[in-house]
């Protein structure tokens, strides 16, 4: 056993915890979880626990179903909450899968991510990641016929002392710094109910550990208080819907790799390349960020969200941007993207934003210029006339440009790749099969 292992041990017994949560994420970036107790745990480290991967979603492959989750001892936290005796914590571990012959697993999000970022390290490069994440906080989920209701009628910024959200957020930061996740920032978004909490820098895979267990973390703090966090992407059709902006950075050793003093917003040419790169695989990358059908009603002009394949520097209408907060400052240049949302897997996200934005930076693409229009006042033909692609409209177009990809097929791997292709025709089929209330009530009475 190693040190870390050790002291994972030592811990789960100097605190008394009595239960030991391996979690791990499948490839629709649901969070899955298995309890043991701490006996199983050596052993869990040694060999790792085995389960059927055929009930995980992405994880299928009927006569290959046998898979070893194995505890990654350096993601042990414990659960800031008490279990339901009132007595005692539980700890968490991420894990990573295994075939039972110990190859990685394929279809392991985890893994996916790592196989990026080791070429990211073999061309020089750690990757830090931060994500801006918005979502809802609801007094109810949706049943037959009633619809989610906001928990408060706060908008951007507000401090709105009269109701939940601020008592909420303060109780989330809480339980997150508890855990290990520093918050840098945190406020009222602009929709009624909706809330922004931004995590502090860390490596991408320590970042995409973070952001499922922002998720889980923020639910569980939700329903302490009596309402509802919901991370759908686009709740309600006349408020802006919840993404999740991400700052990317490059660094080699300790030099941030996207700063040059001298270039416009001290943008150095690797992150020209690396912006670049991330304007040209676009709408390739756009059904891992945005990967459900309600995700493209976020993306529409008017919600503050990106439409148009475009770079700027203070313009929020555009895909990437490169803020400018503290110039001279070499560590915090950085560019953001501002498509994925809420309910994207992080992992398979980062995985793709980074292939994109490391194959601009490998092959030199030249970026375009700045656009500093407000991309969403422009009509569709000067759009066109300006040469700003519209990204994908809806989860079919997006799945046809991913489709044709190689770089996404290179990137997810083949099981990961085919899979997610079909699990999310399906999705639209589904969908688009639907009558929708628009219909009935827009139609019915002419028709
Ligand atoms: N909610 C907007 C989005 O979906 C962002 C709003 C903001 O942070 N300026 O991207
Ligand atoms: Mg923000
Ligand atoms: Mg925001
Ligand atoms: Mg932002």
């Amino acid at each position: 056993m190693n040190r870390q292992q050790e002291f994972v041990l030592r811990t789960l017994e100097e605190r008394d915890i009595r239960f030991v949560r391996l979690w791990f994420t499948d490839v629709l970036g649901i969070l899955k979880s298995v309890a043991i107790s701490p006996a199983e745990l050596e052993g869990a480290f040694s060999e790792g626990i085995g389960f059927d991967g055929s009930a995980i979603e992405g994880f299928s492959r009927i006569y290959e179903s046998d898979m070893v989750a194995k505890p990654d001892p350096t993601t042990f936290q414990v659960l800031p909450w008490e279990t339901p005796d009132g007595e005692h914590y539980s700890a968490r571990m991420f894990c990573d899968i295994a075939m039972p012959d110990g190859s990685p697993c394929w279809a392991d999000p985890r893994h996916v991510l790592r196989r990026t970022l080791s070429k990211a390290t073999e061309a020089g490069f750690t990757c830090y990641v931060h994500p801006e994440i918005e979502f809802f906080l609801l007094k109810n989920l949706p049943t037959t016929g009633v619809e989610p209701e906001p928990a408060d009628s706060g908008g951007y910024f507000d401090q709105a002392s009269h109701d939940a959200a601020p008592h909420f957020r303060r109780n989330a930061i809480e339980t997150l710094e508890a855990m290990g996740i520093s918050v840098e920032f945190s406020h009222h978004e602009g929709a009624p109910g909706q809330q922004e909490i931004d995590l502090r820098y860390a490596d991408a895979l320590t970042m995409a550990d973070n952001v499922m267990t922002f998720r889980y973390t923020v639910k569980e703090v939700a329903l302490m208080q009596g309402v509802h966090a919901s991370f759908m992407p686009k709740p309600f059709t006349a408020q802006p819907g919840s993404g999740m902006h991400t700052h990317f950075s490059l660094f080699e050793g300790d030099q941030n790799a996207f700063y040059h003093p001298e270039n416009p917003y001290e943008l150095s040419d690797t992150g020209r390349a690396f912006v670049a790169g991330i304007l040209t695989h676009a709408r390739e990358i756009s059904a891992v960020t945005n990967q459900w059908v309600n995700s493209y009603k976020r993306l529409i002009v008017g919600g503050e969200a990106p439409t148009a394949v475009c770079w700027g520097h203070a313009n929020r209408s555009a895909l990437v941007r490169v803020p400018m907060y503290s110039p001279g400052k070499s560590s915090s240049r950085r560019v953001e993207v501002r498509s994925p949302d809420s309910a994207c897997n992080p992992y398979l996200a980062y995985a793709v934003i980074l292939a994109a934005g490391l194959r601009g930076v490998e092959k030199g693409y030249e970026l375009p210029p700045a656009t500093e229009d407000d991309v969403w006042s422009l009509t569709e033909g000067e759009r066109k006339a300006a040469g700003y692609a519209s990204l994908p409209q809806n989860l079919n177009d997006a799945l046809s440009e991913m489709e044709n990809s190689e770089l996404v097929a290179e990137t997810l791997g083949e099981h990961v790749f085919d899979f997610f292709l079909r699990n999310k025709r399906n999705e639209w089929d589904s969908y688009r099969s639907r009558v929708t209330p628009y219909e009935l009530q827009s139609l019915m009475p002419m028709l």
